[in-house]
C-alpha cells in the first residue's frame, strides 16, 4: 500500500491522479487532498478519496470549506494555509506526493517534500524551472526519488537506459534528447493574427486538456521553454543536448536519440494518466484507463522546427538556461505575471513574450544560493513585470 499526498488536487494534473488511484484501491490510500479555491470540487474529490487530511491553502477560503465538509460524507480533517501544505507533505505516514499545484506556489511544499525524502511525482515544473541546482542537491542530500510526470519527461525517461546516471549522456551512447511540442492551437496563424487572438482561445489545447495557466503558455510555447529548462535539471544535460521538434499530433511524447543511429520514442494517446500511472508504479506497469493507441486511425505523422520569430518565448527559455539560475527564476515569475494579465484580457496574447524579455534583460543576473534568495528574485521579477504591464495596458 503506498500512501499519497496530492498536491493541486482540484486541477487537471490532480484530478486525472484521482482517477488513476481510484482504478487500484489495493495499491494506493490517500494522505491528503489540497486545493487552493475550489471548495466544492475539492471535498466532492475528499468523498471519493477518503482522506486523513483536506488542506485548503487559501485562508480566506476557510471559512467556506468548513461549512461544505460538515455537510458532507467525508471525515477527513481540514487544516489550512501554506505551512499546512509542507506538513501533509513530510508526515511519517507519506510516502509519495504528487507536486501538482500550478506555478510558484508549488515550490515550498515541494521542497518539504524533497527534504522529508519522499518520492516526488514532479507535474510541478515550475519549482525546478526556478531552483534547478538547488532542487536536484536537495534530492539528492535528502534521499528523495524523483520522478517526472510532465509527459514529455516522463517519455524521456522511459526511453533512457535503465541504468542511466545523471549527466552522463555522452558515456550512454547519447547523442540528443529530442523534446516534442505540438505548437499549441496556433500553429497556423501569423504574428498579425497572434495579437488578436483571445484567453478562451489559448485555453482550447488541439489535444491536450489542461490549466488555464499551462494552455497559455502551450500556446506562446513557454512551455515548452520551461520544459527545456525542467530537462537540463532532471537529467542532467547541456543545452546543446537538447533539440525541440514540433509535432503537432502529440503521439510522439519525446525521443532519445543514440550515437548508433537509433531513435526510441514514447507514443500513446495524449492522456496524463499514462505518465501519472507510471509515476504511481514505477518500476511496474499499471492499468490507468488510457485507450491502447490505434496506428489504422493516425492520419498525419509530422514533424517540424519551431521557428524564432513565431515562437520567442521558447528562444527565450533556452537564453535564460544558458544564463542560469536566477535568469530562468525571473523568466519564469515573468511569465506567470504576464499569463494572468493576458487571462484578464489586461495585454494582448504576444505582449506576453514582450514583458518576459523585458524582465528577462532589466534585471540582472545574481548567484542564487537558496530558496530565500530565489525567493526574492521572483518577487522582484513580479513587481517588475507589474510595471511593464501597466505601460503596455
Ligand atoms: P490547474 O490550474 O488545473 O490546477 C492547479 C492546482 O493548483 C489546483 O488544484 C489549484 O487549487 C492549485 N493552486 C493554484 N494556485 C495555488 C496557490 N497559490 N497555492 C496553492 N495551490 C494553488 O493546473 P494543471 O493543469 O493541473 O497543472 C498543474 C501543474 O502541472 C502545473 O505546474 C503544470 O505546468 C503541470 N503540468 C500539467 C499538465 C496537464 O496536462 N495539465 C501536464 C504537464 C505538467
Ligand atoms: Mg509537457
Amino acid at each position: 500500500m503506498q500512501t499519497v499526498t496530492i498536491l493541486g488536487a482540484t486541477g487537471s494534473i490532480g484530478v486525472n491522479t484521482i482517477d488513476v488511484i481510484n482504478r487500484h484501491p489495493d495499491k494506493f490510500r490517500v494522505f491528503a487532498l489540497t486545493g487552493h479555491r475550489q471548495i466544492d470540487k475539492l471535498i466532492a474529490l475528499a468523498e471519493v478519496t477518503n482522506p486523513r487530511y483536506v488542506v485548503v491553502s487559501d485562508e480566506d477560503a476557510f471559512a467556506k470549506a468548513k461549512q461544505v465538509l460538515s455537510k458532507s460524507n467525508c471525515k477527513a480533517e481540514l487544516l489550512v494555509g501554506n505551512e499546512a501544505l509542507n506538513d501533509v507533505c513530510r508526515a511519517a505516514e507519506v510516502d509519495t506526493v504528487m507536486s501538482a499545484i500550478v506555478g510558484a506556489a508549488g515550490l515550498l511544499p515541494t521542497m518539504a517534500a524533497v527534504k522529508a525524502g519522499k518520492t516526488v511525482l514532479l507535474a510541478n515544473k515550475e519549482s525546478l524551472v526556478m531552483s534547478g541546482e538547488i532542487f536536484i542537491d536537495a534530492v539528492n542530500e535528502f534521499g528523495a526519488s524523483l520522478l517526472p510526470i510532465d509527459s514529455e519527461h516522463n517519455a524521456i525517461f522511459q526511453c533512457l537506459p535503465r541504468d542511466y546516471q545523471y549527466g552522463k549522456v555522452a558515456e550512454h551512447g547519447i547523442s540528443k534528447i529530442l523534446l516534442t511540442g505540438s505548437g499549441g492551437p496556433f500553429i497556423g496563424l501569423n504574428a498579425e493574427e497572434l495579437s488578436e487572438v483571445t484567453p478562451e482561445q489559448a485555453c482550447a489545447h488541439p489535444n491536450w486538456d489542461m490549466g488555464q495557466k499551462i494552455s497559455v503558455d502551450s500556446a506562446s510555447m513557454m512551455n515548452k521553454g520551461l520544459e527545456f529548462i525542467e530537462a537540463k535539471w532532471l537529467f542532467g544535460l547541456k543545452e546543446k543536448d537538447i533539440e525541440v521538434v514540433l509535432h503537432p499530433q502529440s503521439t510522439i511524447h519525446s525521443m532519445v536519440q543514440y550515437l548508433d543511429g537509433s531513435v526510441i520514442a514514447q507514443m500513446g494517446n495524449p492522456d496524463m494518466r499514462t505518465p501519472i500511472a507510471y509515476g504511481l508504479s514505477y518500476p511496474k506497469r499499471i492499468s490507468s484507463g488510457v485507450e491502447p493507441l490505434d496506428f489504422s486511425t493516425l492520419k498525419d505523422f509530422t514533424f517540424s522546427q519551431p521557428t524564432k520569430e513565431k515562437y520567442p518565448n521558447l528562444y527565450l527559455c533556452i537564453e535564460a538556461c544558458k544564463q542560469g539560475q536566477s535568469a530562468t527564476t525571473r523568466l519564469n515569475a515573468a511569465n506567470e505575471v504576464a499569463v494572468d494579465a493576458f487571462l484578464r484580457k489586461e495585454i494582448t496574447f504576444t505582449d506576453i513574450a514582450k514583458v518576459n524579455q523585458t524582465v528577462l534583460e532589466t534585471i540582472p543576473c545574481s548567484k542564487m544560493t537558496s530558496i530565500q534568495q530565489i525567493l526574492e528574485h521572483d518577487a522582484l521579477a513580479r513587481a517588475s513585470a507589474n510595471t511593464v504591464i501597466r505601460a503596455l495596458s
